[in-house]
């Protein structure tokens, strides 16, 4: 039997950390500027959309009200998704930003890619019996193998803190975790999703690289507006391929 239109509408959820990263993105679907009570006195902002069959909501960080930077990192990331999908209920959660690659992975600087098999921390280190694979984390990440074949998007496994350089320290953890993109949302983000029982999938391009001798920061301010417009041109891709396909597996990855 087929389904009615309605039945098919499917809502997705999309996370940003950055307004340069977010605001290509809300520009090119259209999305309106969205208050909720429920923020509270939280500086998050959202944006709504429609596309296809696929109710969009946008959440953003928003500006930290006393340094006057963008919320990064893991708390805000954690606090905002929590809100977010409590209230949207989304049938698919991604999170779209930046991250630092490798040249040992033949990334390329712009690349977007898919986060694969799960997300996890490197800078919770914890040495004690259990706490260690509990500070890891590694929460699954979404079945994004046709997604990843039909946009050409190479897949990554995802690993975040709270930093942006790369300690000794990281460097041993991300080895452990396989990871192979460095930032500092996703995995918190991955945990929210876990108690909501929703899919989640990680979109990242590369700004930086992390195996690199230039300093991080440098790297990130050369190579960031070719990033954000490329995460916006994939971002468009993905979120038609998803409209166009309610029943890839992606929607039904169990968590
Ligand atoms: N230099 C930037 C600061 C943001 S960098 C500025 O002046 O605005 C940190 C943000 O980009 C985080 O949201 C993180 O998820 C992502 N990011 C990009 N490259 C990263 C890297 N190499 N390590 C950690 N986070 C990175």
């Amino acid at each position: 039997m087929s389904q009615n239109k309605a039945e098919k509408t499917k809502r997705v959820y999309i996370q940003f950390a950055m307004g340069l990263e977010c605001n290509p993105l809300v520009a090119a679907l259209k999305a309106t500027k969205t208050d909720f009570h429920w923020v509270g006195a939280f500086p998050f902002e959202f944006y709504t959309s429609q596309l296809k069959n696929l109710e969009i909501l946008i959440g953003l960080a928003g500006m930290d009200p006393v340094h006057q930077v963008d919320s990064i990192g893991s708390v805000p990331a954690s606090v905002l998704a929590s809100f977010a999908i409590r209230e949207f209920r989304p049938d698919l959660v991604l999170n779209a930003g930046t991250c630092g690659g490798f040249l040992s992975s033949e990334h390329r600087i712009g690349e977007v890619l898919l986060g694969s098999q799960y997300v996890a921390f490197h800078g919770r280190r914890i040495d004690l019996p259990r706490m260690r694979e509990y500070g890891i984390g590694k929460y699954v990440v979404a079945s994004s193998a046709n997604l990843s074949k039909h946009c050409a998007l190479r897949q990554g496994i995802v690993s975040t803190s709270d930093a942006l350089d790369f300690s000794l320290e990281d460097k041993v953890y991300m080895a452990e975790n396989q990871g192979t993109l460095k930032e500092m949302e996703a995995a918190a983000i991955g945990w929210v999703c876990q108690f909501y029982k929703a899919p989640f999938l990680p979109i990242k391009t590369v700004t930086d690289f992390v195996d690199h001798g230039a300093a991080t920061a440098e790297q990130f301010m050369t190579n960031y507006a070719v990033s954000v417009e490329n995460l916006k041109t994939e971002m468009l891709k993905i979120l038609n391929y998803l409209g166009n396909n309610p029943n890839d597996p992606i929607w039904n990855t169990p968590v």
